[in-house]
């Protein structure tokens, strides 16, 4: 609790306790004994004024600051002219007396005061604790001694230390050190990483055994962390259709409640000669249910919830209108490769040329990917690696016993890999989206890639019906061969897709620049319903843009198609579909860019969780909504009867918006999904 909320609470407490003292001496009757009747009455006046000041002067002076603000219908006014009125109903002196009401309403509308700060404080609190993941400090060395630096003063290349048990500052690559990794902070997966020198470590995550000598790759402004963060802030800003639409209802139902309460105290007893202490007080009551509080807070903290629990899974969603819409999907579409298959796939079949040697054939296919981010490019460039140091003799490589020189290998025909560094080697590259790579290596100029890239350059190549990604290699317009790689299918995809169809989205589709057979076999064995291949990237586009329409027709505007891609070349896909979510933050900018919603993990099992996520959070809103406008509109007839005095409405009143913040607060609640 703040000192703020601890003072409020003193006060609370000090005010209830006088309250309830005066109660027991006038009930006992010996305020009567003291000051006679009606003597008695202006006792109690005075008395009970004692808490209400206690408890409300804030509230009071902050009403008439409104006022003279021009904000009159905020809650601190009306609880004000409710309670005034609840006082100034001494001046009927013939009636009941309504002091311990006004004084009664003051104290809960304050406890409820107090209870949502809390609440709010609370839930803010958590999300920033579990995005806990801003590293204070980076050590780095300055004449032999370790000196701590604010990671803002590290550029790329310098290096830095992370000692056990500490954050990593910046997305680096580990130079010496051994050691386990917990990425739980960002990903909420618990099991930690081992890192060893040459992997690449992500701020955020803390170092957990040994000390790492990093060199940082990025600025700390461009590093995981930092945009991390950067989108978790910026989160509460996109508000939900939902949240806007309750804005707007309390800005027409306060006003109107108020019309109606002074309607209620005036009308029935200037013209048909009502009781005049009566209908004030009905009309008072009025004012004390006119307050939208339960819903004005309850509603955006159900979203925070849904979003800080959502965080904690390791899906990061970009604002509340995307769990909104999260929560109406009907529609799912996949990239494929990177999304439902692998990052990194073992290359499964050679088959050279004439004269070409398998060494010759995946080195240039390897110098010309050098720079290419592509799942693909970083396949062959690990196997080029193998084979430089003679770890694969080529041949084992081989499924179909497809061979061609594949013996050759285990001779001494290895690349002359020790030459000029790459960057000097190759130039010129250019990556043709959804077709390969063309660049010049050494001179010559070589095409990596699938039957159409080669076709755009004429290229005459064999063609192979090879179960796999096949890639055709070129150099200088002659064909040099084939390299085949199996699509391994992440390990998760097949659930990923029963759990999506088990959370009731209608159609799972997916979209790749692969071939129709090597797509279709994948869309099989993962239960996908539909499947279009041989796509370039704007083909994506267009295809989601019939799936759009399509999934607007036949929801009748109500579902959303979601687009699960990588970020490598799908980009423009992530924008164009209602909600874009996009896998593997920890690798691609581009995806946590163009993405509305990250999945950290790059599990696609977690699109059926945040979908969860979403329509429980919805529910939880709609719930509050339905619960707190109910209880409300009945308070309010029954005053309207007289049925309902100021105590029912001040109950009322903080007995709903306590409950729907203790509902909303379950939002947060996802410990289901962390024990599987
Ligand atoms: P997906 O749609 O399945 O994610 P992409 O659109 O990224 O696949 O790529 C489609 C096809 O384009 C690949 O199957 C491959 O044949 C070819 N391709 C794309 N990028 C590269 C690359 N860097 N090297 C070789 N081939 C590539
Ligand atoms: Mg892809």
């Amino acid at each position: 609790m703040s000192p703020k909320q601890k003072r409020l609470l003193t006060r609370i407490i000090v005010a209830l306790v006088i309250f309830f003292a005066i109660i027991i001496v006038e009930e006992t009757g010996l305020l009567r004994a003291a000051f006679g009747s009606p003597g008695d009455v202006y006792a109690e006046f005075a008395l009970f004024l004692i808490p209400y000041l206690i408890a409300g002067y804030d509230v009071i002076a902050s009403a008439f600051r409104n006022l003279f603000r021009g904000h009159a219908l905020d809650e601190d006014f009306l609880m004000t002219v409710a309670t005034f009125g609840a006082f100034a109903l001494v001046l009927f002196p013939h009636t009941e007396p309504h002091m311990a009401e006004g004084a009664a309403v003051m104290l809960f509308f304050q406890v409820g005061e107090l209870f949502q700060s809390y609440a709010v404080d609370k839930s803010r609190k958590s999300i920033a604790d579990m995005m806990d993941i801003a590293p204070e400090f980076a050590n780095v060395m300055e004449e032999g001694k370790l000196k701590q630096v604010d990671p803002f003063e590290l550029a790329p290349d310098d290096e830095f230390i992370v000692m056990p048990g500490e954050r990593i500052p910046l997305d680096g690559v580990i130079l010496t050190g051994d050691s386990q990794i917990d990425t739980a902070a960002l990903t909420g997966e618990s099991v930690p990483r081992t890192a060893r020198p040459g992997d690449e470590v992500i701020s955020g995550c803390v170092n957990l055994t040994g000390k790492l000598t990093v060199r940082a790759t990025k600025p700390f402004e461009d590093s995981t962390v930092s945009r991390i963060l950067e989108l978790v802030e910026n989160a509460a800003e996109k508000k939900a259709r939902t949240e806007n639409f309750i804005t707007r209802f309390a800005r027409v139902y306060t006003p109107i409640v108020v019309g109606v309460a002074a309607v209620l105290a005036i009308v029935p007893p200037l013209l048909f000669g009502g009781d005049w202490a009566d209908w004030v007080l009905r009309g008072l009551t009025f004012l004390v249910v006119s307050c939208p509080c339960a819903l004005v807070i309850s509603v955006p903290l159900s979203f925070f919830g849904g979003i800080g629990g959502a965080s904690r899974l390791g899906i990061l969603v970009k604002g509340s209108n995307y769990l909104e819409a999260l929560g109406s999907t009907e529609t799912v579409v996949f990239d494929k490769t990177g999304t439902l298959t692998d990052g990194t796939f073992a290359v499964t079949e050679l088959a050279c040329a004439p004269g070409v040697t398998e060494a010759e054939l995946v080195a240039t296919a390897a110098a010309a990917e050098a720079f290419s981010t592509h799942p693909i490019a970083q396949s062959v460039r690990a196997y080029g690696d193998a084979m430089a140091k003679g770890e694969r003799s080529g041949g084992d490589a081989m499924a179909n016993g497809e061979r061609s020189g594949g013996d050759a290998m285990a001779n001494a025909e290895r690349p002359a890999a020790n030459v000029a560094p790459l960057a000097e080697r190759v130039r010129d590259v250019r990556e043709v989206s959804g077709q390969g790579v063309e660049a010049v290596v050494d001179g010559r100029g070589v095409l990596v890639g699938n039957g159409k890239l080669m076709a755009a350059h004429g290229v005459p190549f064999q063609a192979t019906d090879a179960a796999g990604t096949v890639l055709y290699v070129a150099a200088d317009g002659a064909f040099l061969g084939t390299i085949v790689i199996a699509d391994t299918i992440k390990p998760t995809a097949a659930q990923a897709i029963a759990d999506l169809h088990a959370a009731g989205v209608r159609k799972t589709v997916m979209l790749t620049g692969d071939r129709t057979d090597v797509a279709a076999s994948v869309a099989a064995r993962l239960g996908i319903d539909e499947v279009h291949a041989e796509l370039l990237p704007q083909d994506k586009v267009a295809e989601v843009e019939k799936l759009l329409a399509a999934t607007e027709r036949d929801t009748r505007g109500k579902g959303k198609l979601a687009f699960v891609g990588d970020g490598i070349n799908d980009a423009p896909v992530l924008t164009r579909a209602d909600i874009g979510i996009a896998m593997g933050a920890m690798g691609s900018d581009a995806a946590i860019e163009a993405a509305d919603i990250v999945l950290m993990n790059d599990n696609p099992d977690d699109i059926a969780k945040a979908i969860d996520v979403a329509r429980r959070t919805m529910r939880i809103v709609w719930q509050n909504i339905i619960f707190a406008l109910g209880i409300k509109f009945a308070v309010l007839v029954l005053a309207a009867f007289g049925i309902a005095n100021m105590w029912m409405a001040v109950f009322a009143d903080v007995g709903v918006a306590v409950i729907a913040i203790l509902n909303a607060m379950r939002a947060m609640n996802v410990s289901r999904y962390e024990k599987r």
